[in-house]
């Protein structure tokens, strides 16, 4: 059966969590829709490639512009779509954007401008060669609800300026956003079908990974970013895989209590712990850890939970049904194999159905789902472990099928940047945790079952651009001596040749005899 005759038209709504009222309806994109915007697409992106990365640079810096003198408007929105509290919705989603936006306006035709390739083969000295990094054409993306501005705004930018089209495909959950996204880099200059948002469900998601898409970045869960490589491998569609993470946290015996549990405290519950780099699993050394259970359950009991819109708040509601149930059985699990609750524990279903206090639990180990090796929990929990030494608390933070990141707490940095060394993960933060999402230099990915490839910084700009290697030989009119006409004596010739070039004192020689040679000949010219 197609995916056509499979797909029902439906209708999806956008609910606001912290009150259940319904925001917006919107109907869901169909695979004729999508087909027919990448068709859009693809019909306009040599147009939009060929004014240049420096006009499309101009748009990006329109963009951040009118981004920043409408960051009040974004970030509202943004809290009454996804809950989270104003100001995370201005620091951790807005000003991600302005400062990726700043990246890409000042890296941006540094990384992607063409290249001389020097080279080192003696026997193709002959050969001049240029590295051009060309856009993909169209790009997929497909978005979380989590981050519903950040992630694709900062994916998106970084398709469009190395002269993309992009067709975004966000989370049904959050579908406004990606909307006043689309508003605002239409007002910047980008072209109506150079960006081109597509609401819908995950059998939208399904019909864009199904479409003539060029590469796709997909943000999302684990289970969804297997089911999509195995379609993609079927016509070996380049993917990025942004997915899940089960961070450790790793607080030495030489660690601040104070500063090491506010970490916690804040790097577990902000965004109410849906965060792809919540702190979701903290071993504590021995020697701490009494103190540290006392430190961070009086200050999660501290913690104001309400609406995201009152400026007071500082954990909003959960933005899934389905992932506050998770939520609940994961502490559930935890308490009926030993764990003790010390904050927390339950939803607040005085302030709503979607809201779960920010919950502290001692006593976990890794039989527990809180704690597992590929289960994430996402939600305000913070299970707090306990371990004596350096060796042990390497083996239980990479005991985990994820591997997005981890922090290390200690006051001397080299020894966390010693430990940094020792887990397998996309990256490491010492002395914080979460916020290096913010620094837009930085790679943004994971290893083992958390991704493939990465998104942010140099890296994340070049997933945008395939690599042509344009080969150029200065001296037409000669024949290359590896050509046909090998006859006797040929292969001999050859041995000598291999060696001369590369055994080490000859291959010296060699190397000055032609530098010399080149320095004569330039004189002469
Ligand atoms: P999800 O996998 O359920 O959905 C992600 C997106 O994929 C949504 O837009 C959804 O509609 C779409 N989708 C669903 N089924 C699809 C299919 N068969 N084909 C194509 N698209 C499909 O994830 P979620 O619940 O929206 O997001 C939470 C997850 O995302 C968590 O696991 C979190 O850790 C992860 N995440 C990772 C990062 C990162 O950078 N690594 C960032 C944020 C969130």
């Amino acid at each position: 059966m197609s995916a056509d005759v499979e797909f029902a038209v439906s209708r999806i709504a956008s609910v606001n969590p912290a009150t259940g009222e319904v925001l917006g309806e919107l109907d869901s994109a169909g695979p004729t829709e999508v087909r027919a915007a990448v068709a859009r697409a693809r019909a306009t992106q040599p147009e939009w490639n060929a004014w240049g990365i420096r006009n499309r640079i101009e748009v990006l810096r329109r963009f951040q512009q009118i981004l920043l003198a409408g960051k009040t408007d974004v970030a509202r929105r943004i809290t009454l779509e996804a809950g989270k509290p104003l100001v995370e919705a201005l620091l951790t989603e807005v000003l991600v954007v302005l400062d990726a936006a700043r990246f890409l306006i000042d890296n941006a035709f540094a990384i992607l401008r063409e290249q001389t390739l020097a080279h080192g083969n003696l026997v193709m000295k002959t050969k001049s060669g240029r590295v051009l990094q060309e856009p993909y054409g169209v790009v997929g993306i497909i978005s979380p609800w989590n981050y519903p501005f950040s992630i694709p705004a900062t994916e998106t930018m970084a398709a469009l300026v190395a002269g993309n089209a992009v067709v975004l495909k966000p989370s049904e959950l959050t579908p406004l956003i990606a909307l006043a996204l689309q508003s605002l880099l239409r007002e910047a200059g980008v072209p109506n079908d150079i960006f081109q948002v597509l609401p819908g469900e995950g059998a939208t998601g399904a019909a864009l990974v199904a479409s003539e898409i060029d590469k796709l970045i997909f943000t999302g869960s684990v289970a969804t970013g297997r089911r999509i490589a195995q379609i993609a491998a079927e016509r070996l569609l380049p993917v990025v895989l942004e997915l899940g993470g089960k961070d450790p946290m790793l607080v030495l015996e030489d660690a601040d209590i104070d500063v090491a549990s506010s970490g916690a405290v804040w790097g577990a519950f902000m965004n109410a712990g849906q965060t792809c780099l919540s702190v979701e699993r903290c071993y504590v050394h021995q020697r701490l850890y009494a103190d540290f259970l006392d430190a961070c359950s009086e200050k999660a009991r501290k913690l104001r939970v309400g609406n995201g819109m009152d400026e007071a708040t500082e954990i909003g509601p959960m933005v899934h049904e389905r992932q506050v149930r998770v939520v609940e059985s994961h502490v559930e699990d935890a308490l009926r194999r030993g764990a003790r609750v010390l904050a927390g524990g339950a939803r607040l279903r005085e302030l709503g159905p979607m809201f779960f206090a920010p919950t502290v639990l001692a006593d976990v180990d890794h039989s527990m789902r809180v704690m597992s090796k590929d289960e994430e929990t996402f939600g305000p929990v913070l299970p707090i472990a306990s371990f004596r030494d350096d060796a042990e608390v390497v083996r239980l933070a990479n005991d985990s099928s994820y591997g997005l990141a981890a922090s290390v707490w200690t006051r001397d940095q080299s020894r966390g940047e010693w430990m940094a060394r020792q887990i397998d993960a996309g990256t490491v933060m010492v002395n914080d945790a979460v916020s290096c999402f913010s620094i837009s230099e930085a790679p943004h990915g994971g290893v083992k079952s958390s991704g493939l490839g990465r998104t942010h910084g140099r890296w994340g700009l070049e997933e945008m651009v395939r690599v042509k290697y344009v080969d150029s030989d200065r001296v037409p009119g000669m024949k290359k001596i590896w050509w046909f006409g090998y006859g006797a004596g040929f292969t001999p010739q050859m041995e000598s040749f291999l060696d001369l070039l590369y055994a080490r004192p000859l291959r010296q020689k060699l190397r000055a005899g032609v530098r010399s040679a080149g320095a004569m000949w330039r004189r002469k010219l």
